[in-house]
């Protein structure tokens, strides 16, 4: 037997092993099985090491070096015993994806000797062959080499014969080259403002954790149709094809029940998902036809991120195995819904408590109107650059695409509590509050029901949604890394909280009373933020006016939505928090700015590449059909009879020759506008360029080369229709 099929069998009794495992043993069984958790650290650690490593993850302390090798130690022999040879630091380079370079335990120690070896200083740090990873020419500016840092709040886990560790990749010179790092900074103040914030209501609140909950969009397409689309291969879209007749007007697939191929695919990354302790609960079809998504249960932020990346790449693992291929574009065909990360946010307390969850008592309510407030103050402030953080040639397919969240950054909270804050606003008055409108306000303040029913009018169509108990930014790309819209809204939550703190800190010491000066602040941010909130259709073209109207920003595209993060007040944000200096700013601009390029990039020259190599010489292909057919009527029936015989044949020559010469003539443009684009040398300017005058002319050629494709036999056609993409089951 060859050994490649001695694999594949012993990968297919290996899963056949699986599935009976997964038969007989409940998730609660297995669960997190290839983490190396706290509750694994306490069985194989001494009782010291184990303290130094949950302090460590706990409150973020440093780990010795004795220390560090210990828990190595423990690592590597929990993870040899499930089947590891290799170890790896996985990181999250700036690329979008996730990075990891092997390294064997094994060490040769003589002649025909080896021992397995993993030491503290290898679990703590190491020097990845970094120089091909993107830095924004912060290491050139620098000079520095960047290394990979462990980071003990996220389990590491094996994966295959691997164990992989989570870690921030930073230069030498302290700038952080992933997304990681600046993320752990965020949530690191805004738990501390908003733990600051929580002893106007509990001094018991000595800890509290952002939450993330989010909801990964996916499409589903057969392998071998996939490979037979080299615009899915390379671009992870479709950049040609004609609408099929059957969309998703029916809505059928929503919901539907979930095709048997697709059911073992899901209960195969499901499993593996658990294995890595990934809480995925939920899974279902989308609106478009072969489109699902899964949600996990809420975790901590970062955990929860690293679980995010994880499970795409575990999906794709897994897919394969399933002959599926996963699209994660956020808009892979052009008619049907695209696809989005919601990133559902909260932040709760060591006490228990979901601060954006109305409570039981007017207290609570207050604690929850000052969380609610605040963070709606926040994205009123900085929307902008809440905006800035989902730009990517991806998203701007999908962003303000009509059946998605449009590009204007706008916050929905639902009627009942649009009543409230309009009552609030009006009941509060500037000067010393009397007790009987003291009173008035508490009640009104209580009646906020623990749970809030009215979701039943639910906004579909806002990019940033109060859901009952938390908020869900809707914009983000499906493959975006959720780190970066997370490190934006922490940071900008935090700044708000403690601009709030200081506020109601000396409303106190002017003398008015901890509750009336809360009030009182509450009621100016209710006021200053009144034009971010929008309860209306975001779809609409009204709202596109109204925002105008209203001041509200409309960045269309990346290039422009990333200019944000030049501006001075946004520099000085990130600055001010230490989340990222000024210089790790500008890489970041220009890192994005270059990704965006080679993303369009590559688009174009699929384009150019399909339309010259495989659209039109199927066109005319079939157009030299139809003029043999056309000629052989002429010869045999005569110059005028054989004309009229073939007339549609003729018509469709002429049509087809119109077409081809146009999709000839717009790709051409195309080219030279991608030869000018490519002349420019500053990043920023490119991009633009690459966004106005190469991408802005996808359309018309898409145009061109969409109607030959319901010109031409449908024998002749190259590429896999869309209707063959979507609806193969
Ligand atoms: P749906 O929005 O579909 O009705 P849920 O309300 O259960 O479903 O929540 C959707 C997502 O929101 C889930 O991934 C869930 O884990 C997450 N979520 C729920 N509560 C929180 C929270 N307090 N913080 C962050 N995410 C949360
Ligand atoms: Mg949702």
């Amino acid at each position: 037997m060859s050994s490649s099929r001695k694999n594949a069998l012993d990968e297919v009794l290996h899963r056949e092993a699986n599935h009976i495992q997964t038969g007989e043993r409940r998730v609660s069984e297995y669960f997190g099985e290839n983490t190396f958790h706290l509750d694994k650290m306490r069985e194989c650690l001494t009782e010291e090491a184990y303290k130094v490593v949950k302090s460590a993850i706990e409150n973020g302390s440093h780990v010795d070096r004795v220390h560090a090798d210990q828990i190595a130690t423990a690592m590597k022999d929990w993870a040899i015993s499930k089947g590891a040879t290799h170890y790896t630091h996985w990181f999250q380079p700036l690329t979008g994806s996730t990075a990891e370079k092997h390294d064997g335990f094994f060490k040769p120690i003589g002649p025909g000797k080896a021992i397995e070896r993993f030491e503290g200083d290898l679990l703590v740090q190491q020097e990845p062959d970094a120089s091909s990873f993107p830095n924004g020419g912060i290491r050139n500016t620098f000079e520095a080499r960047g290394y990979t840092a462990w980071d003990p709040s996220s389990p590491a886990f094996v994966i295959g014969k691997t164990l992989c560790i989570p870690t921030v990749f930073i230069a030498y010179t302290g700038e952080a080259l992933d997304f990681k790092m600046p993320l752990i900074k965020a949530l690191t103040k805004v738990e501390t403002a908003a733990q600051e914030v929580c002893q106007y209501f509990d001094k018991n609140v000595t800890n509290v954790n952002a939450t993330l909950g989010w909801e990964q969009e996916y499409f589903l397409i057969d392998t071998a149709l996939y490979n037979s689309r080299p615009d899915l291969m390379m671009a992870g879209r479709a950049v040609f094809g004609h609408s099929p007749a059957k969309g998703q007007q029916l809505d059928d697939h929503y919901f539907g029940s979930i095709p048997e191929r697709v059911t073992a695919f899901m209960r195969d990354f499901e499993y593996e998902s658990h294995l890595l302790g990934i809480p995925v609960t939920t899974r279902h079809n989308e609106v478009a036809p072969n489109q699902f998504e899964c949600a996990p249960m809420f975790e901590e932020v970062n955990i929860a991120n690293d679980h995010n990346l994880l499970l795409m790449d575990v999906m794709e693992k897994t897919a394969s195995k399933h002959n599926f291929r996963v699209l994660l574009h956020e808009k892979p065909f052009a008619g049907i819904n695209g696809s989005g990360k919601h990133n559902n946010w909260s932040m709760g307390t060591n006490t228990g408590v979901n601060l954006l969850q109305p409570g039981k008592n007017p207290k609570s309510n207050l604690r929850f109107l000052t969380f609610f407030v605040n963070t709606i103050m926040a994205i009123h402030e900085n929307a902008d650059l809440l905006r800035a953080s989902i730009a990517s040639a991806g998203n701007d397919h999908r962003l303000g695409a009509n059946e998605a969240p449009p590009a204007i950054i706008s916050v929905f909270i639902g009627s009942q509590l649009t009543k409230m804050l309009d009552d609030l606003e009006k009941s509060i008055s500037a000067g010393k509050m009397t007790p009987e409108a003291k009173t008035e306000l508490k009640l009104s303040i209580g009646k906020i029901p623990q749970i809030l029913l009215d979701n039943t009018d639910r906004n579909r169509t806002s990019p940033f949604a109060f859901t009952g108990n938390k908020f869900e930014f809707r914009a983000v790309g499906s493959s975006a890394n959720c780190a970066q819209s997370m490190t934006v809204l922490n940071t900008i939550v935090a700044d708000q909280l403690e601009k709030f703190k200081i506020n109601v800190d000396k409303r106190i010491t002017d003398g008015d009373k901890k509750d009336e000066a809360i009030l009182k602040e509450l009621q100016k941010l209710i006021t200053s933020s009144k034009k971010i909130r929008f309860e209306g259709n975001g779809y609409g073209d009204e709202w596109v006016k109204e925002a105008e109207k209203r001041g509200l920003s409309n960045l269309k595209d990346s290039p422009r939505a990333l200019d944000v993060y030049l501006r001075k007040e946004v520099k000085d944000l990130f600055d001010r928090h230490g989340i990222l200096s000024p210089v790790e700013l500008e890489a970041r601009h220009e890192i994005e700015l270059e990704n965006y390029i080679l993303k369009i990039q590559i688009e174009a020259r699929i384009v150019g590449d399909l339309a010259k190599n495989h659209i039109m010489p199927a066109a005319i292909e079939y157009q030299n059909i139809l003029i043999a057919n056309a000629q052989g009527l002429i010869d045999v029936l005569g110059e005028k009879e054989g004309r009229e015989a073939a007339k549609t044949q003729i018509n469709f020559i002429k049509s087809i020759s119109k077409h081809v010469n146009s999709l000839n003539d717009k790709v051409n443009d195309m080219i030279a506008e991608r030869k000018k684009a490519n002349g420019i040398e500053d990043a920023r300017e490119k991009a633009y360029a690459y966004c106005d005058n190469v991408k802005g002319k996808f359309d018309e050629i898409r145009y061109h080369a969409d109607k030959l494709e319901i010109m031409v036999d449908d024998e002749l056609w190259p590429l896999p229709k869309l209707r063959e993409l979507l609806f193969t089951k």
